[in-house]
């Protein structure tokens, strides 16, 4: 069911006969896997179990149930009627042994040697989940078929580069001795990685040395030196959350100058100060004195257009920019639009660090209009319906859930939690995102990624998504473009301690605007917020006016560097879209430079 061996041989420039053919082979196989998704998904289920029956976990629900008989449908209702729903926590004390070095076989049959650490920027804890070689194996699977689909659309150069803004953090070793660090991290030091290079004959500009220094500041400034060193060659422009590429062109406003003097000598800026990195650029760049002095032209002239339009100015030869623009990542859409001018941009694939979930099928749409369609290979998948609560009660959830229902049953336009059983032993594991059926590719659905489940803004009975939270300040935002300024980042508290509670919202915001202004945007967000409970809250006054608090430049940056400090990784970077860490509470608050208050609910 694997995606099938092809020839990777070229023939010269542009797209290769082979390579053709290849695209061909990984496209055709994905609508095979596709149009008997229903059959192929109880064939995947089938072989988790046939491969891990008699592990601690499954024994404890499946008794001595002779599994390894059944046929795919049976096992499917068998497995679903006795292995419960589970959370991260059901499954951590498992997890837990493993990484001390228990070796019995508790999840998986196969040792696990390898522990991914989600980002934890979402839930505000790192949580351990298994990784193997499935892992890095499905890695290179959808970035092979997400690059084929993309070559249909926006074809590439054969044997270009790719200015990768890509980010390892460090990998370290449990009590029981097993490498732990991010997915992401694992995957960039897997062979897979390498092999995918080949496969999609397409190459990072930077060296492995760059993408694992451990200092993103001194890895963004040689990711930006070699991409502009190779600019000619660049194809494409890439990281995995979009936040990364907003995050160095931000940077490189400025550092440029320096950039340009590097290039011009062929030496290395002495902000470089990690050897092996300072060694591995050295041994790459060169005196390119003519090409230097075309950047500083094109950079001077790109300063007095704020920088609008860098990415096709800076590098000619890009086709797109290619990273996941979708959920929370949607704020920086306009900044990203702002850098790319008319460069298309790529919404990248839908996955977690507990198993890839879907593929961008149709690489030519609008990022906000982007859908995923699930690979019934990689992982079986269930869904739960859940439904929008109407009533007003106090509660920790704003969904009511049905029973949760294979691939094959789910409904065009309905909401669903997604719910993973892996080949890294996680089973009928809940993932906390809420996706939406928006159609489907042949027989597989597509989803439309809506939001993380978990509540984050509730004080009685109001209950606020982040998706709801990112509509509000979306509206609130639309005011101050008006200005010409922009919102740089956003996060926000519900504030307990003072009665009545209320909302805090965080902005960083580029540009001047006046106080008018922006207490015009606390109260239209403060209105903007359609939940009934919070709503009829306002009204009575049982939660207070929305607070608006403007910290200083610069804060939303040390946020990202507390994360960093305690192990995070740029490449998975989200910011907290809401926040009770007391941490970086601290930080908000240290550096908040005016408060608004909400008037909205008093004039009506
Ligand atoms: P991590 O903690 O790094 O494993 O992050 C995984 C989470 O990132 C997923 O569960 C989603 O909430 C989010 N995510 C991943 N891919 C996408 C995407 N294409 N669009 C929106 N959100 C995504």
């Amino acid at each position: 069911m694997e995606p099938g061996a092809v020839s990777n041989k070229s023939n010269g420039n542009g797209i290769g006969k082979h390579h053709r053919e290849y695209e061909f082979d990984i496209i055709a196989w994905f609508d095979n896997v596709s149009e008997n998704a229903g059959f192929v998904q109880r064939e995947t289920l089938r072989r988790i179990l046939h491969q891990n029956y008699d592990v601690e976990y499954l024994k404890k629900w499946f008794g001595d149930i002779k599994i390894q008989e059944m046929d795919a449908c049976a096992l499917e209702s068998l497995y679903t009627s006795l292995v419960p729903l589970a959370s991260h926590a059901d499954l951590d004390p498992y997890i837990q042994r493993i990484a001390d070095g228990d070796t019995a076989p508790l999840l998986t049959k196969q040792p696990i040697a390898t522990l991914s650490l989600s980002s934890g920027t979402t839930e505000g804890r790192q949580k351990y989940v298994p990784f193997t070689c499935h892992s890095s194996q499905t890695t290179l699977e959808i970035f092979r078929l997400a690059a084929a689909y993309r070559s249909r659309v926006y074809p590439i150069r054969e044997g270009g580069r790719i200015l990768e803004l890509i980010y390892s953090s460090k990998q370290f070793k449990t009590k029981g001795g097993l490498t732990a660090g991010t997915a992401t991290t694992h995957y960039y030091a897997s062979e897979e990685f390498k092999i995918k290079q080949e496969k999609t004959k397409s190459f990072t500009c930077s060296p492995e040395e760059v993408i694992s220094g451990g200092d993103y500041k001194q890895s963004t400034y040689c990711h930006l030196l070699l991409g502009l060193f190779f600019s000619d060659e660049v194809e494409f422009i890439a990281s995995t959350f979009a936040y990364s590429v907003v995050q160095a062109f931000t940077a490189f406003e400025d550092f440029w100058k320096d950039i340009c003097d590097d290039i011009r000598e062929g030496k290395l800026n002495s902000r470089i100060t990690l050897s092996k990195m300072r060694k591995a650029v050295l041994e790459i760049i060169s005196p390119k004195p003519y090409l230097a002095s075309q950047i500083e032209r094109n950079c001077n002239k790109l300063q007095s257009l704020d920088w609008f339009g860098l990415i096709p100015k800076l590098w000619p030869n890009a086709k797109y920019v290619y990273s996941i623009m979708t959920g929370s990542m949607q704020l920086y859409l306009k900044k990203l639009r702002h850098y790319a001018a008319d460069l298309p941009l790529v919404s990248a694939d839908y996955g977690s660090t507990e198993s890839w979930i879907g593929v961008n099928v149709d690489p030519f749409l609008d990022p906000e209009n982007v859908t995923f369609a699930v690979i019934p290979t990689f992982s079986y998948f269930e869904f739960i319906p859940i439904y929008r609560r109407k009533d007003c009660c106090p509660t920790t959830d704003d969904f009511i859930e049905d029973e949760p229902v294979p691939l094959s049953q789910v409904k065009v336009g309905q909401e669903y939690e997604i719910v993973l059983t892996t080949f890294t032993g996680l089973y009928r594991y809940r993932l906390g995102d809420v996706v939406e059926v928006a159609g489907f590719h042949k027989g597989t659905p597509k989803l439309n990624f809506i939001c993380r489940r978990k509540l984050i803004l509730s004080i009685n009975i109001d209950k606020n998504t982040e998706k709801d939270l990112q509509l509000v300040v979306e509206k609130g935002s639309q005011l101050l473009s008006k200005t010409g300024a922009e919102l740089v980042d956003f996060t926000s508290h519900a504030n307990v301690v003072s009665q009545p509670g209320h909302y805090i919202i965080y902005w960083e915001i580029k540009g001047e605007v006046e106080e008018r202004v922006l207490q015009e945007c606390c109260c239209h967000m403060d209105a903007s917020f359609v939940d009934h409970g919070y709503v009829v809250s306002r009204r009575t006054n049982s939660i207070g006016p929305l607070e608006l608090c403007i910290v200083k430049r610069g804060t939303f940056k040390k946020i990202l560097d507390h994360f960093i400090g305690n192990g995070a990784a740029l490449s998975q970077f989200k910011t907290p879209r809401c926040t009770r860490n007391q941490a970086l509470l601290r930080i908000l608050n240290d550096w908040a430079i005016k408060r608004f208050h909400s008037t909205a609910y008093s004039r009506k």
